[in-house]
């Protein structure tokens, strides 16, 4: 049966066309290697799942809509870090999708990846939610030996073999990789109970299931009695005479108003994900094990040959087609003429192999893999493409397993031989006219077309071979880059077009506009950075750095949300919220001797709610701190403790399951400090304060705010007597503006325009005009607002202030997380921008006295130099103004191309029609004509327009960042359609 699959008698009769492409390649802020498999009715992703791979997606206008498949390899670590996020996004996109002709389910996803990976994303549980979106996870099946490897997956467009390889110390390997993680060092455990595996498998399934398929409610409610719920709690008793729901908070056992412990009331009923508070340990399942792929295409029918079914008595027609659909005919003789007559054998699909070894410690394991394959899986195999870490691809065995090999080509990506160039092309250039505007505050992101970030070994070299010592000529190898496309069949090529050149940030030349240079203001010293300014490490007063500024997803132009402030006179760095990407984003920022710097100084992570754009990233910050904390210290300067996680008790749950797939207990990450609003902080069930530790904060206190479960906002007052105040993603509260009290600083959300505030109170979030209100109300001293919504860059609206009102129905309202159940609504902001009035911002007088900045990526600013910030408005809104008439000016220009393809397409189409009805006519020695009826079509020939050569591309010129279009910020081409804005 295998057999007859691998050569092909099954398939006779397909016929393919498709292509791999690579998403990403390693860089600052897309760390992992993807690729996209690409048919016309399906796509499917391949490689490592890091972080930045949903916005390296956006900023090439690959779609979502189509994936069905995701191939995670390697070994399952935060190797998938960007998984959550995409899913996500696909959840929403795929809204309209369906399984097939006449069904309404949505297509289901299939996952694959190593083993854990369902354990990695059960451990999402707690602040993931979707409905009706049908999602399979497969573990690889590790054998205990090297056996020959299994097909996971096969559809109609191809079939996927895994390959895991475990993990292997030979003497030639011991030393030879510095990179391998402690966890890896530790042993595996071999006294499993298949059974309880089994069961612990299918728990972590049925979690998984419930938390993007589940039918569960939110409003349904259930019956039972007080004294079986977990306090405090929302509850409801029905009036047995009005019918109606009256609602208590009940707080604790001795704080339940009016009820009783035997009271029977209404509960909603908990995620049922959220149920299980702790997920079994996943260190029971193989940890060192990488996987592998290989990929082929079905088997593709032969050619037909008309001169040999003429031959045979056949004429063409109806029953070649049959022939060719593999069907036996009869000739006019009366004879059976077979497929295989007429036709040119069947060969094997063409495939491609993606080889994921994290270190040289799995080459052993990879190599024995590859031996047990049977012949037929070779096959037809192309290319391999390597995903590589560490001194692998310096390695012997390396050069060995490309010398058996020899015969396909060989793409390797590695940190060292991908460079770290730009990713976010648009994002890029629009920070080029903000820092030209104020380089003070706005930096231009760091990049090297050269060179790694960290490169383990210096490689200047252009050439592939001479970097990997690779001297024997018959050895095809050439180093992967983004864009690289690998034709898989109906031809085997690689297409270098769609390579995008890399951006060269210090070429361009992107002057200043006159008419924003008459915005500016007079004295422009202290917005200008000069030889003379001290360098942006030093510091004499806090400083604060907006690293992501976008809310619910990523986007083009704002990353998700994270806020660093670097405390002056070593009192340390702390982050407020860290979503996907942070690590990403501060390395865009900071060479790696002055990310080194930060994170051994890093202090404190704060976690305002779990939305996932607002902490997804922490897991990567706090392993590089790990690192860095072990380079910088020494016999003088003694390892610092990490860094406290301090946020509500689900973000410490959640990091002690996700221990067991790290490998490493969450205490040599951080320390894990859970706080509740009015329980205040505990370490480990033990009260907590920061008197106890190196960090300089004197009050740390929270609020509960009306957004989703548990979420919060902060005040923290260091010692130094500095107060910041973090808002996160709330409604307007009162309570926070008493904490706050006479903050120096107030970061605050203002997710919508001012005008948009029914979106505010149905998303849970604020207004311009709302957030300005609490940082008055609180009497901040500086305010600066972020978290926006908008797809373009502009100035937030700004029309009226609103201060905040006493909500009585905000104390009662728990978590009623519309957010999370809810699909993506189309909201108002996602229009075309409106214009922005920036008076107001200047004018207005209750906002007078108040020092605001406006956040965007990468802007680093000083308390006392806020104040200043307001000035620079009306420059900024003239250049975003600029910006979006030469869009509006693409579009309609790209509108106007469209439209003549089109009209071209028609005419042919018309020309079609006209020449066939003149065959038919000729056929049918019809002489007369019917003029009139000509007539008509003549005139629809010549309806056309010229530029019929013009070609609207499907990507539009987003591609390409180097042409015109993309310097003057290419279109915003969401081949998506509408966004989901919704915040997660
Ligand atoms: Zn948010
Ligand atoms: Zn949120």
């Amino acid at each position: 049966m295998m057999q007859d699959r691998e050569h092909g008698a099954k398939s006779v009769g397909v016929r393919t066309n498709f292509h791999l492409q690579f998403i990403t390649t390693p860089t600052s802020d897309t760390p992992g290697t993807n690729l996209i498999l690409h048919f016309d009715n399906k796509r499917y992703i391949f490689g490592e799942l890091c972080e930045g791979t949903q916005r390296a997606c956006i900023s090439r206008g690959i779609g979502l809509r189509k994936i069905r498949g995701v191939f995670l390899s390697g070994k399952t670590a935060w190797n998938n870090g960007g998984l959550i996020g995409l899913i996500l996004t696909m959840a929403d996109v795929q809204q309209g999708e369906v399984e097939g002709e006449g069904s309404t389910r949505r297509p289901r996803l299939n996952i694959y990846g190593g083993p854990k990976q369902q354990h990695s994303l059960a451990c999402a549980r707690r602040f993931v939610f979707r409905t009706g979106m049908p999602l399979s996870i497969h573990e690889a099946n590790v054998q205990k030996s090297p056996e020959p490897p299994s097909m996971v997956h096969e559809d109609e467009n191809i079939r996927v073999w895994a390959i895991p390889a475990k993990f292997a110390t030979s003497a030639a390997t011991q030393t030879e990789d510095q990179c391998e993680s402690d966890a890896d060092a530790e042993s595996e455990r071999t006294d499993v109970d298949e059974s309880r595996l089994s069961a612990e498998q299918s728990l972590r399934e049925h979690i998984v299931n419930n938390m993007f398929d589940s039918d569960w409610k939110r409003d349904r409610l259930v019956q039972c009695k007080l004294k079986d719920i977990k306090l405090p709690a929302v509850v409801w008793i029905r009036d047995p005479e009005t019918k109606n729901l009256t609602s208590y908070t009940c707080f604790s056992p001795d704080n339940i108003g009016p009820l009783t412990m035997e009271t029977d009331v209404l509960v909603r009923t908990p995620w049922p994900a959220s149920t299980v508070q702790q997920l079994p340990e996943a260190s029971a399942l193989p940890t060192k094990v990488a996987t592998s792929y290989i990929i082929k295409g079905h088997a593709q029918r032969g050619t037909f040959d008309a001169a040999k079914a003429a031959s045979l008595g056949l004429k063409p027609g109806p029953l070649y087609a049959q022939l060719v659909a593999g069907k036996t005919v009869e000739n006019g003789a009366g004879q059976t003429i077979t497929p295989d007559m007429v036709l040119t054998p069947t060969r094997p699909g063409k495939g491609v192999a993606i080889f994921d070894v994290p270190s040289v410690h799995y080459l052993v394991g990879l190599e024995q893999r590859l031996e047990a394959c049977p012949d037929h899986l070779f096959e037809g195999l192309e290319a391999a493409i390597w995903i590589t870490r560490g001194s692998v691809p310096y390695s012997d065995r390396f050069r060995q397993m490309l010398n058996k090999h020899k015969n396909i080509k060989h793409i390797v990506s590695h940190p060292d031989l991908c460079h770290d160039h730009i990713t976010q092309d648009s994002f890029s250039i629009s920070s080029i006219r903000l820092n030209n505007i104020a380089s003070e505050f706005f930096a231009v992101p760091r990049y090297d077309n050269i060179h790694a970030y960290r490169p383990i070994v210096a490689t200047s070299s252009p050439d592939i071979r001479e970097v990997l010592a690779i001297e024997d000529s018959h050895i095809d190898v050439l180093p992967a880059k983004r864009g690289l496309r690998i034709h898989v069949e109906p031809t085997f090529a690689l297409d270098e077009s769609e390579i995008p050149d890399a951006l060269d940030l210090a070429s361009l030349d992107l002057p200043m506009e006159t008419r924003v240079q008459e915005c500016l203001p007079e004295d422009m010293s202290p917005y200008r950075r000069t030889a003379a300014s001290p360098s942006t490490m030093e510091l004499d007063e806090p400083e604060i750095i907006t690293l992501g500024t976008g809310s619910a997803a990523p986007s083009k132009y704002r990353n998700v949300s994270a806020v660093l402030l670097r405390m002056p006179k070593d009192m340390g760095t702390y982050l407020f919220d860290c979503g996907e990407g942070t690590l990403g984003q501060l390395q865009r920022l900071y060479t790696p001797d002055e990310m080194d710097k930060l994170l051994f100084n890093l202090k404190a992570i704060w976690i305002s709610h779990l939305h996932a754009d607002h902490h997804l990233g922490t897991i990567s910050v706090l392993q590089a701190a790990v690192s860095a904390r072990k380079r910088l210290s020494g016999p003088e300067r003694p390892r610092p403790p990490p860094p406290c996680l301090i946020s509500e008790i689900n973000m410490m749950d959640y990091m002690d399951d996700y221990h067991s797939v790290l490998g490493m207990p969450t205490e040599a990450l951080c320390t894990p400090v859970a706080c509740h609003w009015t329980e205040g902080m505990s370490l480990r069930g033990k009260s907590f304060d920061f008197s106890q530790t190196n960090v300089p904060i004197k009050d740390l206190r929270t609020v509960k705010v009306n957004h989703c479960h548990g979420a919060q906002a902060v005040s923290v007052t260091f010692n130094n007597g500095f107060k910041f105040s973090y808002s996160g993603d709330c409604r307007p509260n009162e309570a926070f503006c008493n904490i706050g009290a006479d903050s120096d600083v107030l970061v605050h959300e203002a997710t919508f325009d001012d005008g948009l505030d029914g979106d505010a109170k149905a998303k849970k979030h604020c207004t311009t005009g709302e957030a300005v209100g609490v940082a008055l109300k609180m009497r901040a001293k500086n305010l600066i607002l972020t978290h926006f919504s908008q797809r373009y860059q502009k100035l937030p609206v700004l029309s009226s202030v609103k201060m905040p009102e006493h909500n009585p129905e905000d104390e009662v309202d728990d978590d009623v997380d519309g957010e999370m159940t809810t699909g993506p609504t189309t909201i108002s902001a996602d229009a075309p921008a409106q214009s922005t009035d920036t008076s107001a911002w200047v004018e207005q007088d209750a906002t007078r006295d108040l020092n605001i900045g406006v956040a965007f990526d990468l802007m680093r600013v000083k308390v006392s130099q806020i104040a200043s910030f307001k000035k620079l408005l009306p420059a900024i809104s003239k250049m975003f103004e600029i910006e979006e008439e030469k869009r509006e000016q693409q579009r309609r220009e790209a509108a106007a191309i469209a439209q003549a393809e089109q009209d071209r397409k028609m005419a042919d189409k018309l020309a079609r029609q006209e020449a066939n009805r003149k065959k038919l006519q000729e056929a049918t020695g019809k002489k007369k004509k019917d003029t009139r009826n000509k007539r008509k079509l003549e005139d629809g020939t010549n309806k056309p327009s010229a530029n019929t050569n013009a070609k609207a591309t499907e990507n539009g010129s987003a591609a390409d960042p180097m042409s015109a279009a993309a310097i003057t910020h290419p279109m915003d081409v969401d081949s998506e359609g509408s966004r989901a804005q919704a915040d997660r």
